[in-house]
């Protein structure tokens, strides 16, 4: 299978940004803009208390919406926490684990991102999977290792069937809403690299089949030429998810 055959994905990454009647004023200007754009799926992942606005204000388009985060246990005494029956039930079909604003904020790790992984497959959602290395372990050449191990952890005990629906999104943290984009040569190493590992992990066709994502500052100007690369099937955008315009040059990119 080669790229042109790979779902391609365009998800925004909103973060802690929009109010309810902001989400609703936002999906009612962008769902004509990318009206029509249907050679990539368009996903926005949206604080938990817009998802229901998000939903609402998108039926009947071609935008579908996803979390930020889930919770790995299906309910009980975890204050603040989200479960994927409760997203499930509200009509997202999408979640974000391990962004590396979790990890390094939230003390998330690669055990608990392997737990909110397999609790959203289990709850039919489709669960974009954040890896990526820090600047520090870049300059101390363990990209590789760092994405690999993550990766790996992250999928323990997800079965050959599940991983059909994961994405897994290539985040070097250092790109990260700061401005710096990864090179498309260095962006498409590391995207090849991963396919590598899901290769030795789940054998060669699910490594062809599988999307990652590029994302880190990818904008209106750079997206064209990272999502041209061969082992970059989309992207997960923060900032310029947050502008309609923007956005849509991106998912028009993917075209
Ligand atoms: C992100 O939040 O996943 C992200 C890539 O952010 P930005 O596009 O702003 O760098």
């Amino acid at each position: 299978m080669n790229k042109a055959k790979r779902a391609a994905v365009i998800a925004g990454n909103w973060k802690m940004n929009m109010t309810p009647s902001q989400t609703t004023a936002f999906m009612n200007e962008l769902a004509p803009k990318v009206a029509g754009l249907d050679g990539c799926k368009i996903v926005l992942c949206v604080p938990f208390v817009d998802i229901a606005a998000a939903v609402e204000a998108t039926k009947g388009t071609n935008i579908e919406i996803g979390a930020e985060n889930v919770h790995m246990e299906a309910k009980g005494a975890y204050t603040g926490e989200i479960s994927g029956a409760m997203l499930a039930e509200c009509g997202v079909k999408y979640v974000i684990v391990g962004h590396s604003e979790r990890r390094q904020y939230f003390a998330e790790t690669d055990v608990t991102v392997n737990g909110r992984t397999k609790a959203g497959l289990a709850n039919g959602l489709k669960v974009i999977l954040c890896v990526g290395e820090t600047l520090t372990e870049r300059e101390q050449g363990v990209t590789y290792e760092t994405v690999a191990r993550q990766t790996k952890v992250a999928l323990l005990g997800v079965s050959a069937e599940d991983l059909r629906n994961v994405i897994i999104a290539y985040e070097p943290v250092w790109a990260i809403g700061t401005g710096v984009t990864a090179t498309s040569a260095q962006a498409e190493e590391v995207c090849g690299q991963i396919r590598g590992v899901i290769a030795d992990l789940y054998g060669a066709e699910a490594a062809e089949a599988i999307t990652i994502q590029y994302g880190g500052s990818m904008n209106a100007k750079n997206a064209a030429e990272l999502l041209s690369m061969e082992n970059i099937d989309g992207g997960l955008i923060g900032g310029a998810s947050l502008k309609s315009d923007d956005f849509t040059v991106i998912v028009k990119a993917a075209q």
